[in-house]
């Protein structure tokens, strides 16, 4: 939507600079001169509702659109009711300037920054500045201009050729820039989520996962789970495909609520297999947050599911000292899954290599168990 705005911001400045150029050789030109400075006020109001729109998320069209207005009924005055040259271009000037610092104001209040904001609002900033300077230095350079006739070399019109020609070749590169980097951001962030879960994919959590293992030192280990679905395939032919994306989608809001809870890294390796990545944990953390991801998943419900039957998880925990690739720690943890599954499923197992080896029983129930069923009976609708 913003890039609708500042679209219509560009044709506005088209259509009001062509037509500046117009009256110069009119011999009535005021109406043209009327409709050029509507326009001009046009671009103000475009590209500030589109930066409104980009960066504070929502229009602020209550306060824009009054400013809007209130500049185009002094403009209507100055032409047709009261005719001032200087009246005109100075109110209009105003509106324009009021619009621009609304659209600094709110590039200045937006959360996350980056070079091209901080240009867009130096320009908008400066752009208003200049507004509200040029009326009152021409006025008292050559004073108010009486007949259009003055108004073609005079440092009033000048100053506003040169002027309005920068702040907005400035703000169309700009804005073309801001467009560019988002679309590529959006690009870059899709390639790393999973359409379906929205959470990381294979390659977004190796992405977001590596350099945490890598931060990894004695004392301070992280511990990743690796959590599959059991019996899936029987829950896509029993129920359908659909049902089968629903249960997905169940076990990575729960993982997602875990994650807000925790600060674990979550992402779904393919299929019906999840990962979590808890930094600064212990084995003997891990091993109680899958235990509480185990057991909520199964005292969840899923659409399409009946009541009497379960759909379980089975979880495979690795914890890792530091200095391990993220693949040779997932691999241990493939390890403790395929054990867990070998020996019933719906249980989790820690790798055999690590201090505190073996399979922990269904149902203990630990803080983090209960917090986390807590938390996926919030997550289910
Ligand atoms: P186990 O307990 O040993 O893990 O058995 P399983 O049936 O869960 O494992 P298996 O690997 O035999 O089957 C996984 C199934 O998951 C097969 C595949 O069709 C299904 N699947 C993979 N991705 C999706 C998906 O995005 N949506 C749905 N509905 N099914 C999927
Ligand atoms: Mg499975
Ligand atoms: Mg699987």
């Amino acid at each position: 939507m913003h890039v609708f705005n500042w679209t219509l911001a560009y044709a506005c400045a088209t259509l009001g600079t062509s037509l500046d150029f117009a009256r110069i050789v009119l011999a009535n030109p005021t109406p043209f001169s009327f409709v050029a400075n509507l326009l001009l006020v046009g671009v103000a109001f475009f590209a500030v509702r589109g930066a409104v729109l980009r960066y504070a998320g929502h229009s602020f069209d209550r306060i824009l659109i009054p400013v809007f207005l209130a500049t185009v009924v002094c403009g209507i005055w100055f032409v047709f009711i009261d005719p001032s040259i200087f009246g005109r271009g100075a109110t209009s000037s105003a509106g324009a300037a009021a619009m621009f610092l609304i659209g600094a104001w709110t590039i200045a209040k937006a959360a996350r920054q980056d070079a091209i904001d901080r240009l867009l609002f130096a320009t908008f900033a400066l752009t208003a500045a200049t507004l509200i300077a040029r009326p009152i230095v021409t006025y008292v350079y050559e004073g108010p201009l009486q007949a259009e006739a003055e108004v073609a070399g005079s440092l009033w019109v000048v100053s506003f050729k040169v002027f309005a020609m920068l702040s907005w070749f400035a703000t169309a590169i700009l804005f073309l820039l801001r467009i560019t980097t988002d679309v590529m951001k959006d690009l870059a962030a899709q390639s790393l989520t999973d359409p379906l879960t929205g959470i990381l994919n294979r390659r977004g959590f190796f992405i977001v996962a590596e350099p945490v293992l890598r931060d990894v030192r004695p004392g301070l280990p992280a511990v990743l789970l690796i959590l599959d679905i059991d019996q899936f395939k029987r829950v896509n032919d029993t129920f359908g495909h659909l049902t089968g994306d629903n249960v997905i989608q169940g076990l990575a809001n729960l993982l997602r609520q875990a994650s807000k809870d925790s600060g674990c890294i979550i992402g779904r390796l393919g299929g019906e297999e999840f990962v979590a990545l808890l930094p600064a944990t212990n084995l003997i953390a891990g091993r109680a947050f899958a235990e509480g991801l185990r057991a909520a998943f199964a005292a969840g419900s899923h659409e399409g599911v009946p009541f009497s039957h379960t759909v379980t998880v089975s979880i495979g925990v690795a914890e890792s000292p530091g200095g391990e690739s993220i693949d040779s720690v997932i691999e241990r943890a493939d390890g403790a899954l395929y054990r867990a599954k070998r020996e019933g499923r719906n249980r989790t197992h820690i790798a055999s290599d690590e201090a505190s080896p073996g399979v922990v029983p269904q149902g203990t129930a630990t803080g983090t168990c209960r917090q986390a069923s807590m938390a996926f009976r919030q997550s289910m609708p």
